[in-house]
């Protein structure tokens, strides 16, 4: 049964088609309910305690630089978040996130633009890239790095393997210099302290800067070479699993041997498709909702499951190893990006574990028929989407 909240005189109430619930006439914030149907009018197969799983960066605080913006979403707004952290984050034309390190791995998806890393390793040897929409980077924890906007500027999501950390509080460069004894950066460099007399007071974070010119004029050749695994990798031009109703790209240290804590998969759901029921055996699942709206239901055991609806610019989160499906609730394509402090990606498929289980044993533990049993798959199909089913005829097994 479609579950729909009840218009009355153009707007929604809390009622459930089979009348459950009654009109709120009080305080309420109705953009927000409409945007969440299935908070306001649950299905009626949700029940029990769940935490949130939701969170939007439209409701984080929005740090504000000459050169670009940020905003994140770590345990302080989204408790439940412990595995990973996320950063949305613009640079302008020439705008630079400085040189800085952190001692949490950083992964990275470009959504728009396009932008110029760099990175040097233990060994000396070093990294330049530039990279444009769908590509991903992985920067090593502990390992220096600076990002800067190229031609018309850039947007990215990052992603670290801590839910507990802040951007806004890493091992910056200029933060360094600022807090470190002039005569002692005189002794470090071998120059006369008058050279450091203009540097920042502070953390400089993102700054202003002209925008660089070709790689080729920039590079710096290394005496000890280039790091031995590539830090980027093109995501979206990968060759995707397809399958009804949709597609995915796996990335993790298999095809990404650099991406050791961090593991991936872009997921993009037909209108009326749904990533299929399943669950993850080695960690919990981390999202950002790029494009589109669905839904989710997660379901925790002991008859406990919530539904939770989402669009683009959200973070959701499954705990380990419950079960959930991602349902295109909307009239575009639904794109999001499942993330996993891991270095495999792995699912398991109630479908494809139904199909490869002893027939018998489901018929009796479901008490289902032929009509179901027939229709399992061997093969796993992380998305699906089926004709228009007509109302199958009772059937014995
Ligand atoms: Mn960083
Ligand atoms: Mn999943």
């Amino acid at each position: 049964m479609e579950n729909v909240p009840r218009i009355i005189n153009g707007i929604p109430q809390p009622i459930r088609r089979d009348g459950a619930g009654g009109i709120d006439a009080g305080p309420r914030d109705i953009m927000r309910d409409i945007e969440n149907p299935d908070m306001f009018v649950p299905p009626d197969t949700d029940a029990g305690l769940l935490p949130n799983l939701k969170f939007s960066f439209s409701d984080t605080h929005m740090q504000l630089n000459h050169g670009g913006w940020s905003r994140e979403i770590t345990v302080r707004d989204f408790p439940v978040a412990t595995t990973l952290a996320g950063v949305n984050m613009s640079l302008t034309a020439g705008g630079v996130r400085e040189l800085h390190w952190h001692q949490q791995a950083e992964w990275a998806y470009m959504l728009l633009g396009k932008a110029r890393i760099t990175s040097v390793d233990q060994a000396g040897r070093n990294f330049i890239a530039d990279v444009g929409e769908g590509d991903l980077w992985y920067f090593p924890p502990g390992i220096p790095h600076s990002i800067q906007g190229l031609e018309g500027g850039c947007e990215f999501l990052l992603v670290f393997d801590d839910g507990s950390f802040s951007d806004l509080n890493t091992l910056s460069i200029s933060d360094w210099f600022a807090h470190t004894p002039k005569e002692v950066l005189s002794a470090n460099f071998g120059v006369p302290e008058s050279v450091f007399e203009y540097i920042p007071n502070d953390q400089v974070y993102i700054f202003q800067d002209y925008v660089p010119g070709p790689i080729a004029s920039e590079s710096v050749p290394s005496p000890f070479g280039t790091v031995p695994y590539s830090f980027t990798h093109r995501l979206l031009a990968q060759p995707p699993i397809r399958t009804s109703g949709g597609s995915v790209r796996i990335v993790d240290s298999t095809n990404f041997p650099i991406s050791k804590t961090v593991a991936a998969a872009l997921v993009e759901i037909e209108p009326g498709a749904m990533r299929e029921l399943h669950w993850h055996p080695n960690q919990a699942e981390w999202q950002y909702y790029l494009a589109g709206q669905g839904r989710m239901t997660v379901f925790a055991g002991n008859g406990a499951a919530r539904t939770f609806n989402y669009r683009a610019g959200d973070v959701g989160y499954v705990p380990f190893a419950y079960g959930h499906y991602i349902q295109n609730t909307g009239t575009e394509t639904l794109w999001f990006l499942e993330m996993f402090k891991s270095d495999r990606f792995v699912d398991v498929s109630l479908n494809q574990w139904m199909a490869l289980t002893p027939r018998p044993l489901v018929r009796d533990n479901l008490r289902v028929g032929s009509g179901l049993l027939d229709a399992l798959r061997k093969e796993k199909w992380p998305v699906v989407k089926y004709p228009e089913q007509a109302p199958a005829p009772q059937e014995e097994d």
